[in-house]
């Protein structure tokens, strides 16, 4: 058997148990239909129906964010270490079911296994990184003032909602509720519509692992239905939202009537910057991993290439190369790098820059193809000849699709890189040490690496500025939005107190 054929039938046993139930919500650690009745997930792979699901509403979200509420204070008050204990549980049991969430993330979203492996991998570390974090979460500072022992100490916000999108669900949830919980908030999910499979594996897993019924809610269904109650409901202290920029925007006025603390991780148009300094040889593999890993559809990706003009022809040349020898196809076979995209409508707006990147007057040099009609496949695409005032270099295609664009001198690709909209991350490539420095203070984006690919370190900060987000994740960060911080004032001693009406 190939290992294809393997991973195909062990998704198929993992299948017949969605098949059989559907995905319900989960709520106080009971199933429950959808109050708006239930909704089909599609394979991007086959286009064949994967299960239902349920689909929740008002009503779904008002039932998840009391179980959420009435969990709170014994959740809040649970000794640190019992609490970290239970999050370690989950991350082992990640852990110990990686395999199989790696198979229904990819069947589901259309993602290629070798890097779902590793994105199930990285949902046990968050839980594992947050956990060890528990017992300090609280810590403050004291401020001491010639009168006052001053001292801060933070308290979890409340129950939080959390909102999810389609690429990487699983990876992203972990990111988003692991912190939540690790404050000491309770938690509704409402992951994406469109894959909405390792999110029920999530909250089961966590209910396994101890976790008690009501600290993690799982609603499922649409935004502007579900995603939207949940912004709304009074009981939510917080909303943590990742997707897209319009989205986040809704999300603010949404939850504006009831004053939500908000944090936004958003999409992007991430510039990677070659200079002729550079290393081109690794340069050249991260340009390639950066956009064509995880079918580009990572808000990370740097999908603008910005390449010195002396160089251009040669670094393209070579690009041209390698990208056309990229792997497309069925998202379980080992070799594979790029799977379908996640469904029709993202289909057609990616494949639509094809007509736009000719119509703006770019080349096509690689890709700019669907392939087969099974699914939503597309070859990953190269577009040349490009200027950064073309839609292909301003929009967010969010598939396996760069846009190419030249530079003479470090002030022009620095213009260049700040002329979006979005402030995600930027990469940038040279050697040449005090450039680096005075680039990167002035690249505007939350995220900068030097020389190489994005490589994650938990313990820092993690979001957007401009319209990429607001807020940021990762170490003490995520605490800062899931707490409150809280001062209080001792007197050290019978200072003079404002005598009024005396
Ligand atoms: P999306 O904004 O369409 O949907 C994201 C989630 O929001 C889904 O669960 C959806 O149901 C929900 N939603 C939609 N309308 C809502 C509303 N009115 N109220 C409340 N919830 C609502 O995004 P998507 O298409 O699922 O994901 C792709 C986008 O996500 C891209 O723009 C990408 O860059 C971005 N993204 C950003 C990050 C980051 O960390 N910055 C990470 C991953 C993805």
């Amino acid at each position: 058997m190939s290992s294809l054929e393997n991973n195909l039938s062990k998704l198929s046993d993992l299948l017949n148990r969605f098949r059989a139930t559907g995905i319900a919500n989960r709520i106080a650690g009971q199933d429950h239909p959808g109050s708006a009745g239930s909704f089909e997930t599609i394979s991007p792979v086959d286009k064949s129906v994967i299960c239902s699901v349920a689909q929740g509403n008002a009503a779904d979200i008002d039932r998840a964010a009391q179980a959420a509420k009435d969990a709170f204070p014994a959740w809040r008050d649970m000794p640190a270490l019992e609490r970290k204990k239970i999050l370690l549980n989950i991350a082992d049991a990640i852990e110990a079911r990686a395999e199989e969430i790696a198979l229904c993330e990819c069947w589901d979203t259309g993602q290629a296994l070798r890097f779902m492996s590793k994105a199930a991998i990285r949902g046990a570390e968050n839980f594992r990184f947050f956990a060890d974090k528990v017992t300090s979460a609280r810590d403050g500072q004291t401020l001491q003032s010639p009168t006052l022992m001053n001292v801060t100490t933070r308290t979890p916000i409340g129950p939080a909602g959390v909102i999810t999108p389609w690429n990487t669900p699983f990876m992203l949830s972990t990111w988003k509720i692991a912190p939540a919980l690790a404050a000491g908030c309770t938690v509704v999910h409402k992951p994406a519509e469109l894959s909405p499979l390792s999110a029920r594996l999530l909250v089961e897993i966590a209910e396994e692992a101890g976790l008690p019924p009501g600290v993690w809610n799982t609603v499922n269904g649409f935004g502007e239905d579900a995603g939207k109650a949940l912004c709304e409901h009074p009981a939510i202290r917080a909303i943590a939202f990742v997707g897209e920029s319009r989205t986040g925007s809704l999300i603010q006025k949404q939850g504006a009537d009831t004053l939500k603390r908000v944090h936004l991780e958003l999409g992007g148009k991430n510039p990677v910057i070659v200079f002729d300094d550079a290393d081109l040889d690794r340069a050249l593999d991260a340009v390639i991993f950066m956009i064509y890993s995880i079918n580009g559809e990572r808000c990370t990706s740097s999908s603008r290439l910005l390449i010195q003009e002396n160089i251009r022809e040669d670094f393209e040349a070579r690009l041209i190369e390698r990208v056309n020898q990229i792997k497309v196809g069925h998202p379980l076979d080992p070799d594979t790098v790029i799977g379908p995209l996640i469904g029709e409508e993202h289909f057609k707006k990616v494949t639509s820059y094809f007509d736009i990147a000719k119509e703006d007057g770019a080349t096509i040099a690689a890709g700019g193809e669907t392939l087969g009609n099974e699914g939503y496949f597309v070859r990953p695409t190269l577009f040349t000849d490009a200027n950064n005032d073309m839609r292909i270099a301003r929009e967010e295609i969010f598939g396996p699709v760069l846009t190419s664009i030249s530079f003479k001198d470090e002030v022009e690709a620095l213009a260049i890189a700040n002329d979006t909209p979005y402030g995600l991350t930027g990469y940038l490539w040279t050697n040449d040490l005090t450039r680096a420095l005075r680039f990167t203070d002035k690249l505007e984006a939350g995220m900068i690496w030097v020389n190489s690919e994005n490589v994650r370190h938990l313990p820092t900060p993690f979001g957007g500025v401009k319209a990429s987000g607001i807020g940021r994740d990762g170490g003490d960060w995520s605490f800062e939005f899931y707490m409150e911080q809280k001062h209080i004032g001792f007197a050290m001693g019978d200072h003079h107190i404002s005598q009024l009406g005396a």
